[in-house]
């Protein structure tokens, strides 16, 4: 009789276990508890990554964008910008000329959409004796598909006091719905803390708290 083709026909290197998934050789859980944040130095690694294995390019706009277009956010995701001096707006040097825009929300949101450049996320953040824990929480979410598009913890500094930080990305900063959504979920895993929501455009900008008047969390709740 021959038998059904098994989902998993990957296997994992360290547990030996067939998988459907695996991330550098492993099953997922095998790759997340190798990987503890606390355990990494960030100067090695800077980050651990969990994504929800949906392709990339199924989120990506399918408009055609002229050449100024990709130049300017080629240079912005290349983080070529500098807050100028009176701190009022962000100039992206080009190879002719430069970009200037507004430290606004309305126009970065307009820069946002011009790009492309739409994701961002949720941050949380945990000292380092709660941070595996936290991270394996939201990292199981992400890789079943009941979280964001994809989560990244940041590892272990020097110094231990230096608090870890979690993002939880969603696709587009600017589908409310959605934003909300993972806001919910993380809510309901125990989240209940004020978190901030920070578009990825704005930490290419190098908007910061200390850096520009304009807030990085684009939205909080
Ligand atoms: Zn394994």
């Amino acid at each position: 009789m021959p038998t059904a083709k098994s989902r998993y026909d990957l296997i994992c290197e360290t547990c030996g276990n067939p998988t459907g998934r695996r991330i550098n050789h492993q099953c997922v859980e095998c790759y997340l508890t190798s990987n503890l944040p606390s355990t990494i130095k960030n100067e090695d690694e800077p980050w651990v990554w969990a994504n929800n294995f949906e392709p990339r390019s199924q989120f990506r706009k399918r408009t055609i964008l002229d050449e100024a277009t990709v130049a300017l956010g080629r240079a912005i995701v290349d983080f070529r910008s500098k807050v100028s001096e009176d701190g009022k707006s962000v100039v992206i040097p080009l190879e002719k000329g430069r970009y200037e825009v507004p430290l606004t929300v309305e126009a970065i949101d307009k820069l946002a959409v011009r790009t492309g450049i739409l994701g961002g996320k949720w941050l949380v953040y945990r000292v380092r004796d709660e941070i595996d824990s936290v991270w394996l929480t939201i990292a199981r979410a992400t890789f079943n598909r009941t979280l964001g598009t994809g989560a990244k913890v940041s590892t272990s500094e020097e110094d231990k006091a230096k608090r870890h930080v979690i993002c939880i990305y969603t696709r587009n900063y600017l589908e409310l719905d959605d934003v909300k959504r993972v806001r919910g979920l993380l809510k309901d895993m125990g989240f209940t803390e004020s978190l901030c929501y920070k578009p990825d455009i704005y930490t290419y900008l190098d908007i910061y708290h200390e850096t520009t008047s304009l807030s990085p969390c684009r939205y909080r709740e």
